[in-house]
């Protein structure tokens, strides 16, 4: 297959690039470099089968080329994290929105046999029904959210209107060496190993007993690939988690060290918990790695984290300021 990975030099589209490499696959990397970094794809950088173009999705014209005489297309170029998308909403919806659009238009016009969307399983907000299906409300909370969930109803819309083979699956919590430190605050892997590395005590929220359904990357990048070749997934929404729980006070005890407890944060669910029997059904896919396994591995990596910023309860209340200001209780 001749494939394009837009986000390939991030977290999630590092390890799918690998994998492709892996597979025999030809792999195309679209990525601007604002959050992924090059030295994600240090491994593979020598690999004949490996185009980088360092281009910005929202610039149509300048990602035109990459397209011609691709069969698959997996979309996961975007900018993530819940406080800077509360600061600068349109950032977003260019990236996020537009930046989709593009891609959708790209593909459509190199007639592309396949378009696989990562979607965020944010979309569902605080969900009424766990584990939750595809089928429950999508009720984002913040722009993130949003623009993710836009983004998606364009790829149906591409997918109905153009005859698009599309599918879009939702991530649940993706966790896995080179999860993403940049220097905003979120994603509790990397918060909380950087801490380890620096002898800090880990800044549990709340009571430490809500949970997650945390989904190892290598689970995540086997669904896309599996996305990528059935003909029952086109036109689907599909949930990706592991399926399971974890609270974080027993991702403390595995990662093993200090707390300190800091404040809940306004619209956050206590629970998400996929409901994974749709891509079980669909694609036959199962996730692989037990959480204890994949923590082993993170522990494994750990020194990945050592340049990451090292929070602390001050730090994050300065940094979640905005995040009180607009989802916080008056808002309801
Ligand atoms: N979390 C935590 N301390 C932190 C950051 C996160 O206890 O410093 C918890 C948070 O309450 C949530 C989980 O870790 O239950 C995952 O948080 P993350 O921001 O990674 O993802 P999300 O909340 O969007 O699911």
């Amino acid at each position: 297959m001749r494939t394009i990975v837009t986000g390939g030099a991030g977290f999630i589209g590092s390890h799918l690039v690998e994998r492709l490499l892996a597979l025999g696959h030809e792999v195309r990397v679209l990525d601007n470099l604002s959050t992924g970094q090059f030295a994600n794809l240090a491994a593979v950088s020598g690999n004949s089968n490996l185009v980088f173009h360092q281009v910005d999705l929202v610039e149509l014209e300048s990602i035109q080329g990459a397209f011609k005489g691709v069969d698959a297309v997996f979309h996961l170029g975007a900018l993530a994290d819940i406080v800077p998308s509360i600061q600068s909403p349109l950032a977003y919806f260019h990236a996020n929105v537009h930046g989709t659009g593009n891609v959708l238009e790209a593909a459509r016009a190199a007639n592309v046999s396949r378009l696989i969307y990562v979607a965020s399983s944010s979309c569902y907000g605080i969900p009424d029904v766990y584990p939750t299906p595809e089928s429950e409300p999508v009720r984002p909370q913040y722009p993130y959210a949003l623009t993710k969930y836009l983004g998606e109803e364009l790829v149906f819309h591409w997918g109905k209107v153009y005859g698009l083979p599309v599918v879009s699956l939702r991530l649940f919590n993706v966790y896995g060496p080179r999860a993403r430190t940049s220097g905003t605050y979120g994603a509790v892997f990397g918060v909380f190993l950087a801490q380890k590395l620096a002898g800090k005590p880990f800044t549990v929220i709340g009571d430490g007993t809500q949970v997650r359904d945390f989904t190892y990357v290598s689970d995540v990048v086997e669904a896309l690939i599996l996305a990528s070749r059935s003909e029952e997934a086109v036109g689907r929404v599909l949930n990706v988690g592991s399926g399971k729980t974890y609270s974080i006070n027993q991702l403390v005890t595995l990662l093993d060290g200090e707390v300190t407890y800091i404040p809940r944060r306004p619209g956050e669910p206590d629970c998400t918990w996929a409901d994974i029997s749709k891509i079980r059904n669909t694609l036959g896919w199962r996730p692989q790695v037990l959480f204890e396994q994949g923590v082993a591995q993170m522990l494994a990596n750990i020194e990945y984290w050592r340049e990451a910023p090292v929070w602390d309860p001050e730090s994050i209340r300065v940094a979640s300021v905005d995040w009180f200001k607009y989802l916080g209780e008056k808002h309801g």
